[in-house]
């Protein structure tokens, strides 16, 4: 039988997912698992380029996140689940690539110029900061992953790394496969208030949300702003309400969408209605995250087992790129 082919993805250490990171990413993971062998990596290092000053929360950050993992449905028995800090030669591929990389190829990559604008008045203009592209690539190239899934905004990183590998092969021969990558259809859920869905807006649904959260949040959600009477027609295209029904009750936005032109059914009792389906499609993802939750030291020895494997497998990559490099 042919051997699965191999993925590589990382999540920075954020604390408990929303809705949003379950629909846009962690959803397609959980599905990524039947067809491909996957690494899936809480990427520690990488929260530290843009988040270094205070770390008081990143231990707890990786377990709350690491159960919305598990609750999702990443199995630690078909994937591998770990943690980037954990497996070190990550950091060592990460020094030896920053030797082959040129300064220009990381000072273009689109995110970097962009982040430098928006996080403006943190003091990112660091050497970390701007050498994350090239820990990026050795995260993928440590298990010589074949596929990266990606949004979009991601290719120009993924294509970095395969420059960089093809850089380090022409000096030291073919020992780092090129990445390719695997887009994702990724389904864009605002927040509640219509902006991106953001921890920092405090405009989200948590993935596991309680009935009370999920209650709270849908009936505050922004609906058309045109129809402030109830027989007032509606336009189900500007209302965030619409959206969470196509995005988790499909079958039923297009009945919705005739009933709030027609003003059969008032914003209110829409977003009940969509309150009851929020909730049905939320409920086994907190009772599964509840059952892991219950099990004081099974993250840890998840992520002990996940390190253990991935380990072995950068391990066996590291000793080719020492001999290739002729290291001792
Ligand atoms: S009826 Fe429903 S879809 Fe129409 S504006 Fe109100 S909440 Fe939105």
């Amino acid at each position: 039988m042919e051997a699965k082919k191999r993925i590589f993805s990382g999540m920075r250490p954020t604390g408990r997912l929303h809705l949003g990171n379950y629909l846009g990413a962690l959803q397609n993971w959980v599905r990524l698992q039947d067809e491909y062998d996957c690494i899936y990596a809480v990427v520690d290092w990488h929260a530290l380029t843009t988040g270094y000053e205070d770390t008081s929360q990143i231990r707890d950050n990786v377990r709350e996140m690491v159960l919305d993992w598990l609750a999702a449905g990443l199995d630690p028995e078909r994937s591998v689940l770990m943690v980037q800090s954990h497996v070190k030669q990550h950091a060592e591929l990460h020094l030896l690539l920053s030797m082959v990389t040129p300064l220009g190829w990381v000072e273009r990559v689109p995110t970097y110029k962009e982040q430098l604008r928006e996080l403006a008045g943190r003091e990112i203009a660091t050497y970390g900061f701007l050498g994350y592209p090239v820990l990026q690539a050795a995260d993928i190239l440590a298990y010589k992953a074949q596929y990266v899934p990606v949004g979009e905004d991601q290719v120009p990183h993924v294509e970095l790394t395969r420059e960089i590998a093809r850089r380090f092969n022409h000096y030291f021969g073919p020992v780092l496969p090129e990445p390719e990558v695997l887009l994702a259809q990724v389904k864009v859920l605002p927040g509640i208030d219509g902006r991106k869905m953001s921890k920092s807006y405090g405009n989200e649904i948590p993935m596991t949300a309680s009935p009370e959260e999920i209650q709270r949040q849908v009936l505050n959600m922004v609906t058309d702003p045109a129809r402030i009477r109830r027989h007032d027609p509606g336009h189900p295209d500007v209302c965030v309400a619409h959206v969470f029904y196509q995005a988790i009750a499909s079958e039923m936005a297009g009945t919705v969408a005739e009933e709030c032109k027609n003003a059969a059914v008032g914003c209110v009792e829409c977003k009940k209605r969509l309150a009851g389906l929020v909730e049905e499609f939320i409920a086994p993802l907190r009772e599964r995250r509840e059952r892991y939750a219950s099990q004081p030291g099974l993250v840890r020895e998840i992520l002990d087992d996940g390190a253990n494997r991935a380990r072995k497998l950068a391990e066996a990559t590291l000793q080719e790129v020492r001999e290739a490099m002729r290291l001792w």
